[in-house]
């Protein structure tokens, strides 16, 4: 479970960006976070993940305060994050030395085994011996999600994961964010798509440096005016 309690943060020489955050994710849940630009979407996203850690309150990963130094690296093997754009997540030429790469630092054996399972997990099994050179964008973020896998991560924070991929690429990675769910990886996803809102089992809404309104997704066709108010289009489905 990640919990977060009491969460505010404020980056050097601004005010506060979010303020009094609370929340709980459930193992084998999607959240996913709306609002926006500039309600603090990617900067709750990377304390998450524990890219940057809270000023104020609390985030724990099952038993990882983010805050701890000293379990940065067992922090790293619980909760991954994707960023928006594939190729600044990709430094190796070929996928296998990609991937190693993070196994390396967090100092985890079994590597190609691991790699290859985590493959397979995004459709991805040929491509152990491949270059991501000349993949498209929709590969090369199957292969950055794969990257997060192998680590054994079992919660995955992606910051508009699919923003920069094109329609077919992105169903693909919805199939396999669904699919990961069923075998009970968690997920938190930052979205300003309106399919990609709809995978969340709760959608947060962020407003005003805080949560404005958590909803069910079964309740969502009761919630339409939040569409408008985070600047999404209506998604097709409930349009009809
Ligand atoms: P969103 O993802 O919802 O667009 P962000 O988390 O990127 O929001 O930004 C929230 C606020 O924090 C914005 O006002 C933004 O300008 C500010 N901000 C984001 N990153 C930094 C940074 N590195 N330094 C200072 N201010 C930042």
């Amino acid at each position: 479970m990640i919990k977060i309690s009491n969460l505010s943060y404020k980056y050097k020489f601004s005010e506060n960006v979010l303020e009094n955050i609370n929340l709980e994710i459930n193992d084998g849940e999607i959240i996913t976070i709306v609002g926006k630009n500039g309600t603090g979407k990617s900067t709750l996203a990377k304390l998450i993940s524990g890219i940057i850690v809270p000023k104020n309150g609390e985030i724990l990963i099952d038993d990882i305060n983010t805050k701890n130094k000293k379990t940065k690296k067992e922090l790293r093997k619980k909760i991954g994050i994707l960023f928006q754009n594939p190729d600044n997540q990709l430094i190796f030429p070929t996928v296998k030395d990609d991937l190693e790469f993070a196994l390396n630092n967090l100092e985890i054996n079994n590597k190609e085994n691991r790699i290859k399972v985590a493959l397979n997990l995004v459709d991805m099994n040929d491509f152990y011996e491949k270059e991501t050179y000349g993949l498209s964008l929709g590969q090369k973020q199957r292969i950055n999600i794969a990257g997060i896998l192998a680590t054994g991560t079992k919660y995955i924070v992606m910051d508009e994961p699919t923003t920069m991929i094109d329609t077919i690429g992105k169903d693909k990675i919805h199939k396999i964010i669904k699919e990961l769910k069923q075998k009970g990886y968690t997920f938190i996803i930052i979205t300003n798509n309106s399919e990609e809102l709809l995978l969340g089992d709760r959608i947060v809404i962020l407003e005003n440096k805080n949560i404005k309104k958590i909803i069910n997704k079964k309740e969502i066709i009761n919630n339409i005016d939040i569409f408008d108010e985070c600047e999404i289009k209506i998604p097709s489905t409930i349009d009809i």
